[in-house]
């Protein structure tokens, strides 16, 4: 028999066709996802109060008759009142309605009603506005907490509250996933009681322990999805161990620096992990200007020095290219053929180069996703490596990992984020952290500045410029359309050359750009033939020009702390002082909070922990984008406790035999494959 959580939720009573076509806008289409659609918030009635104890500002719900016809007055078009007006045992009040004039028909005189809002201060004494009312014999006798949930167009609240209870109360079995150690050493409620409880709470407590349940369930099975993952990806056996060559130590030797202990010890991580068959698949973690490149550089080196291909991938065209140059002028003088791979080749070209690399003429291929493209065959993969991670999801690391004989993989990002939310996104990997910059970094002077303080700052770039500085201008993020920030970024260009800067050269960078032009651009701010560079974001990661010494963000209050910390680590990259001056215009504490911050603080860790913190870790650069399903109830910071509580489990319970477990938990192992259907399902591509 079915599982009758599997149920398709169409065949159940009261559904039909028409309302499962509307629930799957709501991506509702079995009985456990409709369950699993957890109220958005509640309504709690239990506050319920006497007319005469009523105090301007609570939310109440108060019992009574209506004692007057409803009367109802157009304010203005668009806006009528009903007002009625109802009393209990202790006093009377009024009851204001917006638009809904159908209620004269519902509310006449006599009717016995509950009624659930907030107390305002009216014209004449106490009201009761726009508030929730439900008359009194179809009201349940008992006040509670009515659950609120997320609805579609053609569903209404009472529609999907029914539901809810029908099903609730209908279903026999509540199957359960969880093994029964882990249930009792934590003791959670059963699945039955959460379910109930987080729909249709009696108690504030109830409540409590059905989320609890909930919240150790969402994180239990997205941390042992990602362990799994993790496990697959150690299983795949036949990478190739390389060797570790001394000529590596000697390119090492021979650079204009010495590797900071961090970015040793890092490498040395790396070293350890490719002289294995099991393929290696590490996250390098380091701040802006950490220097990641060159450990990448060094390992890429190694795998040729071994006689195979290395591949770096990078999220844009103007990254890809950055490699290309910096792997070109290291590595030339070894011999070392270097390539690179973007979508805006010309076909001859691309055909050109991709013969060359499936034969190997190439040694390592630069580029961007287009790397990870059909038709593209390597001769002999041994290590891949991707720049700026958190722009590519899990699949992705899993299709370069498709070619050639499983390649080791590294992964490197300038995103730290905190330790236990790193556990999670990158719950699959294996982390190294470059904790320290380069000697003698200056750290970034950051200010921030109102509008008005515009013609300053402008003063300011120019005595940079005079010193032979160059300075980027980050053009307004005005809404999330790449062509409106295009055409923002173009007038301040435009304005710039003509106007304040007219003596100096001004470039203009933006993501609509074709690609050749771009590249052209960049090169000559590279070549120092750019004096300011007005863009838009996309010179966001991992541009390096060490020259250029002043960033300007305008409309900086629109940019999230890490996006903020991300640009301003495109200077402070030579040996002189930079700046980052943040243009803001807005007046709300966030903002405010955020700018501070930002003045205040260099370090990359502190940064992204105040970001979660002020953001909350729904829009905390998406769980999504790192290929993971979204989390529906449990919060990564509100919640952190006992998330550390299940990944401390997971480790001592299961990690240790992970297939032993799930075999001895067949229930588990069943809810787990589904779970990792879904995330396969739900990883973006680009
Ligand atoms: P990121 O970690 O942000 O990718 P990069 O790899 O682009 O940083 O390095 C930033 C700059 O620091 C580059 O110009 C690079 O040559 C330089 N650099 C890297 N390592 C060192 C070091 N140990 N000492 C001095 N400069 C270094
Ligand atoms: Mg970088």
């Amino acid at each position: 028999m079915k599982d009758s959580f599997e149920e398709n939720i169409q065949f159940i009573k009261g559904v039909g066709p028409k309302k499962a076509a509307r629930l799957k806008r709501l991506n509702i289409e079995t009985v456990q996802e409709m369950l699993y659609h957890f109220p958005r918030d509640y309504d709690d009635r239990r506050n319920t109060k006497k007319v005469s104890h009523l105090v301007a500002g609570e939310k109440v719900t108060i019992y009574g008759r209506i004692i007057e016809e409803p009367q109802i007055s157009k304010i203005r078009k668009g806006l009528s009142l009903t007002k009625v007006k109802m009393r209990d045992d202790t006093g009377s009040v009024s009851v204001i309605f917006f638009n809904q004039p159908f209620l004269k028909k519902n509310l006449t005189m006599g009717t016995e009603v509950m009624v659930n809002g907030k107390v305002k201060v009216g014209y004449k004494g106490l009201e009761i506005t726009n508030p929730v009312y439900e008359r009194v014999e179809s009201a349940n006798s008992e006040a509670q907490v009515i659950p609120i949930y997320s609805t579609t167009e053609g569903l209404t609240q009472k529609e999907i509250y029914r539901m809810q209870k029908q099903l609730l109360s209908t279903i026999k079995e509540f199957p359960e996933f969880l093994p029964e150690e882990i249930i009792k050493k934590n003791r959670l409620c059963d699945l039955r009681f959460a379910l109930c409880g987080i729909h249709f709470p009696k108690t504030t407590q109830d409540l409590k322990v059905a989320k609890y349940r909930l919240v150790f369930d969402e994180f239990f099975l997205l941390n042992l999805s990602l362990l799994s993952i993790k496990k697959q990806f150690k299983k795949q056996k036949s990478s190739i161990a390389l060797h570790i060559k001394d000529d590596v130590y000697e390119f090492i030797q021979g650079l204009p620096f010495r590797l900071t202990s961090a970015q040793r010890k890092t490498l040395d991580e790396i070293f350890d992990d490719i002289q294995r068959t099991t393929p290696m698949n590490r996250l390098v973690q380091g701040d802006v200007g950490s220097g990641k490149t060159i450990v990448a550089v060094c390992a890429l080196l190694n795998c040729v020095l071994n006689g195979y291909q290395g591949a770096m991938m990078a999220p844009t065209e103007i990254l890809a290219e950055q490699h290309y140059e910096a792997l070109k002028e290291l590595l030339s003088p070894l011999n070392i053929e270097v390539g690179l791979l973007v979508g805006s080749m010309t076909k001859k070209n691309k055909e050109r180069l991709l013969e060359r690399i499936a034969k190997g003429e190439v040694q390592i291929v630069t580029g961007t996703h287009a790397l990870i493209q059909e038709g593209v065959v390597f001769h002999n993969l041994a290590l891949a490596v991707t720049d700026e991670q958190h722009r590519f999801g899990v699949r992705q690391r899993a299709s370069l990992m498709n070619k050639g004989a499983n390649p080791h993989i590294l992964v490197m990002t300038a995103t730290p984020i905190p330790r236990t939310l790193a556990l999670i996104v990158y719950g699959d990997l294996d982390i190294s952290t470059i904790d320290e910059l380069p000697p003698g970094r200056k750290s970034i002077k950051t200010f921030s500045a109102s509008k008005k303080k515009r013609e300053d700052v402008y003063t300011f770039i120019k005595k940079e410029l005079d010193n032979g500085r160059q300075a980027y201008v980050v053009c307004p993020l005005v809404e999330e359309s790449e062509s409106i920030e295009a055409e923002s970024a173009t007038e301040i260009a435009t304005l710039f050359s003509h106007t304040i800067f007219k003596s100096y050269r001004v470039g203009l960078l933006h993501g609509k750009m074709p690609s050749k032009e771009k590249e052209t651009v960049m090169n000559a701010f590279k070549r120092k033939e750019i004096d300011i560079l007005v863009s838009t974001t996309v010179i966001e990661v991992g541009v390096n020009v060490p020259n250029a010494t002043v960033m300007i963000i305008e409309n900086a209050e629109r940019f999230g702390l890490a996006q903020l910390h991300q640009l301003r680590g495109r200077v402070g990259r030579g040996d002189s002082q930079s700046y980052c001056i943040l243009i803001h215009n807005s007046k709300s504490d966030i903002a405010k909070e955020r700018m501070k911050i930002m003045e205040k603080t260099t370090d990359g860790f502190l940064i992204s922990e105040k970001d979660l913190e002020l953001r909350g870790p729904g829009e905390f650069f998406g769980i999504r984008q790192h290929g993971l399903p979204e989390l529906k109830i449990a919060n990564l910071f509100k919640h952190i406790k006992i998330l550390k509580i299940v990944q401390q489990q997971i480790k001592e319970l299961i990690e240790v035999d992970f297939e032993g477990f799930l075999k001895e938990h067949p229930a588990l192992e069943k809810k787990l494959i589904n779970q990792l259907r879904k995330i396969d399902d739900e990883i973006p591509y680009s």
